[in-house]
């Protein structure tokens, strides 16, 4: 059956990025079959079920290129646990480590990541990490598109930025390149090919040159998207220095490893001459704002753009936002720059949209075109922090709020639907987490002793 959504402010971020004030979008078999002028779209589709959407929005809606759902765990936690960007570094993003959750507890805490997702917005998401066919199902039943990037790595012992050294444990590898054949094999495509999989390299410190040639080959191989954490912090920068004689991406490339459908998370602690590289490559980076913001670093993303990059952008750990994700970028950017007029809201838009489905390898998504996926959001206008609406797009990126999010649909079929989450239990996914959230923490410090607690955290009894 065709949906038209009408009498609606339409923003397309088509290359014109075109607005349609009073305008319409016709839906049909989980595409968008037309954008236009409501009057003209209904008299096209007579017949169509028609939802009128007079007060709102529509726009595509966002991908989160870069996440790590499960870290919602740590939310309150890490913010402030950054690692030093001076030596002496230490190793890993904070001094007390995740508290370990058995495969239920983690499945659920993800769903508590893509349940804050939806409600922000985001229509595809991107989760990096390990051991994922332990939730996939999970994800799939949410409604929202994936790419599923399991991680691999081979570095024996200490995490990222650890300058101790590179000792290689191969058989760690080898299980990790397994994993991510097996996730492809089994889960690719499946439900009508909203789930798709990629390949992870965790980053270029924690992994090495033969352990990157296979996975490049294994994506080769796999005719998919590749992702790493890269240049993330300074000390990843200096443990690469000093194992490999090679800046981050000086390092990928000698191995091979940079391609257009690869995907590098942060490209903050860079060199121009490695930004030139990526842009060559053609590369996709996922600008990752708010978590920049909290560490208090920023990727160059007018140069990483101007060098050849695609600009997405992700979440990464401890919040789903994109709606803040959006705007931090934008003013972390203006700021940078010391430019109050770029990037424009259109520009912030579009990196937060279509360049991330496109990163993602979904040609067909991202904007409201005819032929592209039917995946988009509608966002309440009548409120008092967005009227008057005489400019949509700067209204939206400068004043809008997760919660103006009303409905979200994904492939044609509606997710959320009048504020209300469809395919999840919102309330029992809440209280869960927060029973999981007090039990994990407690059991990590009963058997971490040495670990002090951040101030003002909650009792654990
Ligand atoms: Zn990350």
């Amino acid at each position: 059956m065709t949906l038209v959504i009408h009498d609606a402010t339409v923003v397309t971020v088509d290359a014109q990025d075109s607005v349609i004030y009073g305008g319409a979008v016709a839906i049909e078999a989980g595409r968008i079959a037309a954008v236009g002028p409501s009057s003209e779209i209904l008299a096209r589709y007579p017949q169509a079920g028609r939802i009128a959407a007079s007060g709102k929005a529509v726009m595509p809606g966002f991908a989160n290129l870069h996440t790590h759902l499960g870290m919602t765990i740590a939310r309150g936690v890490f913010e402030d646990l950054s690692p030093p960007h001076k030596p002496p570094f230490t190793g890993g993003l904070s001094p007390i480590p995740l508290p370990p959750l058995d495969p239920e507890e983690r499945s659920l805490i993800s769903q508590l990541g893509v349940l804050e997702a939806i409600r922000s917005g985001t229509t595809a998401i991107l989760e990096d990490w390990t051991g994922i066919e332990g939730y996939v199902e999970a994800l799939a039943a949410t409604g929202v598109r994936f790419l599923l990037a399991e991680r691999a790595w081979d570095k024996a012992k200490g995490g990222i930025g650890d300058q101790g050294g590179f000792e290689v444990d191969r058989a760690l590898g080898e299980r990790c390149l397994r994993s991510i054949e097996a996730l492809h094999a089994k889960r690719h495509g499946m439900a009508g090919g909203r789930i798709s999989t990629g390949v992870s390299a965790w980053a270029p410190d924690m992994c090495s040159p033969e352990l990157l040639r296979d996975l490049r080959a294994l994506q080769q191989k796999l005719d998919t998207v590749a992702t790493i954490h890269l240049n993330q912090i300074w000390g990843e920068v200096a443990a690469v220095k000093a194992v490999r004689g090679r800046l981050p991406t000086e390092y990928l490339d000698e191995v091979g490893f940079l391609n257009n459908r690869m995907i590098g998370a942060h490209c903050r602690c860079m060199e121009p001459r490695e930004e030139a590289l990526l842009g060559r490559c053609g590369c996709s980076v996922a600008f990752n704002s708010a978590i920049a913001a909290r560490r208090g670093l920023s990727p160059r993303i007018s140069e990483l753009e101007s060098a050849g990059c695609n600009i997405g952008m992700g979440t990464d750990n401890m919040a789903e936002d994109m709606v803040e994700v959006v705007r931090t970028g934008m003013f972390m950017e203006r700021i940078r720059r010391a430019d109050g007029r770029a990037p424009t809201p259109e520009q912030a838009l579009r990196w937060g949209t279509l360049n991330g489905y496109k990163a993602m390898g979904f040609d067909d998504g991202g904007a409201l075109i005819p032929g592209y996926k039917a995946d988009l959001i509608m966002i309440g206008l009548q409120r008092a922090h967005m009227v008057p609406v005489m400019r949509v797009i700067p209204n939206l990126v400068h004043q809008g709020q997760a919660r103006d999010v009303e409905d979200v649909m994904v492939d044609g079929r509606w997710i959320m639907r009048g504020g209300k989450v469809l395919t999840m239990d919102e309330e029992r996914i809440i209280a869960e987490a927060g029973r999981i959230g007090r039990i994990a923490w407690k059991r990590l410090f009963d058997s971490r002793p040495d670990l002090a607690r951040p101030p003002g955290f909650a009792p654990l009894s």
